[in-house]
């Protein structure tokens, strides 16, 4: 069966949409993760949007294209989708209600209070936030806005694949953050539309990841959630989830889980080599290089550094050996050795 079609075009107009907002981060060079490639290796740097995230391209994609009488919107988060949410609404006059799970790092929910959002936490679970959000669609009549399952969102994500491929036209394979699959779809749509041959390849943690799971199942399916260090990858994609989940399917050419321990070593070398701090979720392309567990690239490699939003003195005792809790996982301590 053929994926609900999403084409260049969409991501072009979402372009107009964001366009002075949300686009135009650099794309730059690792000296150390190009000698481990063994060609180029550059990361699109979405930590620099406005509100540390690349979430913002899909809110603002989908927010600007709303009718003038919508009053407010409504979503669930793992964090910087609500952040962008919240972003976009305010440039419209929209109040934004978000909806999160206890396992929702603090310095993300105070981040989105501090852009004047209402903030409910609900249950323990992400499907829990949606349903919540789903709900108050209802009975507050919001509209709501999927981190996902949204064609103006995905879209707006594949905004990041066509800048990339606008500045290095040689890039061979991409390293694509997978949670609901949002970013992975609109970047391989994009990406594939302008270099059919280039690879695409999803990346996850390897405890919880709904789109890999489901992807191996042949639909949707559930997966418990987990505290991890790529807290931005939790969740779950959606039983009747209609885009992200087809058009991963059809377009990536590989989903790659990565440990804890990946994770950490690649956020060291992200800081230490590169000197950018970055989301645990942000490094897992460089986590799978780092682990040996990629295809041999023809050529340059890109990524996507997609967030910053970290809890500071947490991510300090990470990157100088100390052991650290998140939620009930124990992160074990270890000093920076590249
Ligand atoms: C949301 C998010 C992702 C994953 O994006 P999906 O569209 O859900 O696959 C990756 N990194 C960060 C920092 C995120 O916030």
């Amino acid at each position: 069966m053929a994926a609900m079609t999403l084409e260049l075009h969409h991501i072009l107009d979402a372009r107009n949409r964001i366009r002075g907002v949300a686009d135009n981060t650099p794309l730059i060079p690792s000296p150390f993760m190009s000698k481990v490639a063994g060609h180029d290796f550059v990361m699109k740097m979405e930590n620099m949007q406005p509100v540390g995230a690349f979430k913002l391209r899909g809110a603002m994609s989908a927010v600007m294209a709303l009718p003038d009488d919508v009053q407010g919107v409504t979503c669930c988060s793992t964090g910087n989708h609500g952040r962008g949410v919240t972003f976009a609404a305010n440039r419209r006059g929209m109040k934004a209600v978000i909806c999160m799970s206890e396992l929702v790092p603090q310095a993300k929910v105070d981040g989105i209070r501090a852009l004047g959002a209402d903030v409910r936490i609900i249950g323990t679970t992400q499907d829990e936030a949606m349903y919540e959000s789903q709900r108050l669609c209802e009975v507050e009549g919001l509209v709501e806005i999927s981190p996902f399952d949204d064609p103006h969102v995905i879209a707006g994500q594949g905004t990041i694949g066509f800048e990339m491929l606008e500045t290095r036209p040689d890039l061979d394979m991409l390293l694509v953050p997978l949670s609901g699959g949002g970013l992975a779809a609109g970047i391989a749509t994009a990406a594939k539309a302008i270099n059919p041959g280039i690879k695409v390849i999803g990346i996850t943690m390897d405890r919880g990841a709904a789109m890999y799971e489901s992807i191996h199942a042949g639909k949707p399916v559930e997966v418990p959630e987990y505290a991890s260090l790529a807290d931005s990858l939790g969740g779950g994609i959606g039983l009747e989830n209609r885009l992200s989940y087809p058009i991963c399917r059809d377009l990536l050419d590989d989903t790659i889980l990565v440990t804890e321990e990946e994770i950490l070593h690649a956020m060291q070398v992200v800081f230490y080599e590169d000197r950018i701090v970055a989301e645990g979720a942000s490094v897992v392309g460089q986590a799978a290089m780092l682990a040996g567990k990629l295809p041999q690239p023809n050529g340059p490699v890109g990524t996507v550094i997609t967030g910053r939003n970290l809890d500071m003195p947490t991510f300090a005792k990470l990157m100088t050996g100390q052991d650290v809790m998140i939620g009930d996982l124990e992160v074990k301590g270890k000093t920076y050795d590249a």
